[in-house]
């Protein structure tokens, strides 16, 4: 497959927020792709656009006829875009033109993108779906909302088809079950479709161990760590790295967390390392900690920071090295958890990326067409996969 011309313009995410899709004309036809945007970012990420959105569509209009020469047929190959373009642009457009290839690549070869992957994939990833929203996520209600980010729901039933039909009904009877303790409770929603509540992270566990689920939070406690403490709002309190630990245990305790994600702030390696001796058999995962680069997973793993590991593609801005982030978490024995950003397109190739790389868990939103897009992808390669 051969490129012929490349395009990009800015189309409009789940927040209403302008992100990047490219297009490109191939040998094969056309294929167009986007990429989405988070607003808890971390710190180490690479840059969402080398200037701005703008700059990036104009400098990819300037590319049109750079690829011409390459010949693309397998994953490895989309070295040679990034090769072209990387120093001019940002991770979004990087990320968006190399799924668009993907595309083009698995048109060719008539396959489907997972399969220019890994053909022999055949595990499927469990669901991590945001049942609540808070952080900065949530725009809380009259000025209150809970201090954790996400309550995640992780069924573990046999066929993905299950787990999102177990997900949506659980998501359902939460609402409920917040209502009677919350009078101003109207069924609003966060930036992931987590209902928005004035409760905090304590009143929601609550809530969400009455049912018969793996249960897991994403702290994204950078978001609220300042000057070496966590500031909690809901109720206003402020705690110290230990108090941290303390209270963590307690609720890692007393709700039997599954899936901690993000407990500490972003370069607090030694912190996630005390939580994951203490806890081996719970999922420490690292997102902003990691924020999917080599470097980092590397000294996570010397570390024993984690043993998870959010993949976010656009945090990191290259396919190629999402795939050597990918195989060194997995040659250490690191789940990998392919996941959705806060701001997010129509976009499924994430199902194919997770599926292809044969990751543990999928974590995307219950509800929505965004979210539910990647898990409705992840559900039709499930049906092909069993005729
Ligand atoms: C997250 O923190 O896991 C997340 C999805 O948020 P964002 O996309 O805003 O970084
Ligand atoms: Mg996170």
């Amino acid at each position: 497959m051969q490129i012929k011309e490349v395009d990009a313009k800015a189309i409009k995410d789940s927040r209403g927020e302008k992100t990047i899709q490219v297009s490109i004309k191939t040998t094969v036809g056309k294929f167009s792709a986007s990429a989405p945007t988070g607003k808890s970012t971390g710190k180490f990420e690479a840059k969402t656009y080398k200037k701005s959105l703008e700059d990036d569509i104009k400098a990819v209009k300037d590319f049109k006829d750079y690829f011409t020469e390459e010949y693309l047929e397998k994953f490895d190959d989309l070295r040679r875009i990034e090769d072209i373009i990387e120093k001019h642009v940002g991770a979004n457009t990087v990320i968006a033109l190399e799924f668009a290839a993907l595309k083009a690549i698995a048109k060719e070869q008539k396959k489907e993108v997972w399969q220019i992957i890994n053909p022999e994939a055949k595990k499927f990833p469990r669901l991590v779906g945001n049942s609540v929203g808070g952080g900065k996520h949530s725009s809380g209600i009259d000025g209150k909302k809970p201090d954790f980010q996400e309550f995640l729901l992780i069924p573990n039933k046999k066929t993905v088809k299950e787990n999102f039909e177990l997900n949506k009904k659980i998501r359902l009877e939460i609402a409920d079950k917040i209502r009677e303790k919350e009078k101003k409770f109207d069924k609003k929603v966060s930036d992931e479709k987590g209902w928005l509540t004035a409760l905090n992270e304590k009143e929601i566990l609550d809530i969400l161990r009455t049912f018969d689920i793996d249960l897991g939070v994403d702290i994204a406690a950078s978001s609220f760590y300042k000057r070496k403490k966590y500031k909690y709002e809901n109720p206003k309190l402020d705690r110290i790295s230990e108090e941290q630990i303390g209270y963590l245990s307690n609720l890692i305790k007393n709700y039997n967390l599954f899936y901690i994600e993000d407990p500490f702030g972003e370069e607090e390696f030694e912190d996630f390392s005390k939580l994951l001796t203490k806890f081996p058999n719970s999922l420490i995962v690292g997102d902003d900690l990691t924020v999917t680069n080599l470097k980092r997973l590397e000294k996570a793993i010397e570390m024993n920071s984690i043993n998870a590991i959010i993949i976010k593609p656009n945090q990191n801005g290259s396919l190629i090295k999402v795939k050597e982030v990918v195989e060194l978490a997995k040659k250490n024995d690191i789940k990998t958890v392919f996941s959705h950003r806060s701001g997010e397109t129509e976009e499924d190739i994430l199902a194919d990326l997770a599926f292809g790389f044969e990751a543990d868990f999928l974590k995307c939103g219950i509800t929505g067409k965004e979210r539910e897009a990647k898990i409705k992808r992840l559900i039709e390669i499930e049906k092909k996969l069993k005729k």
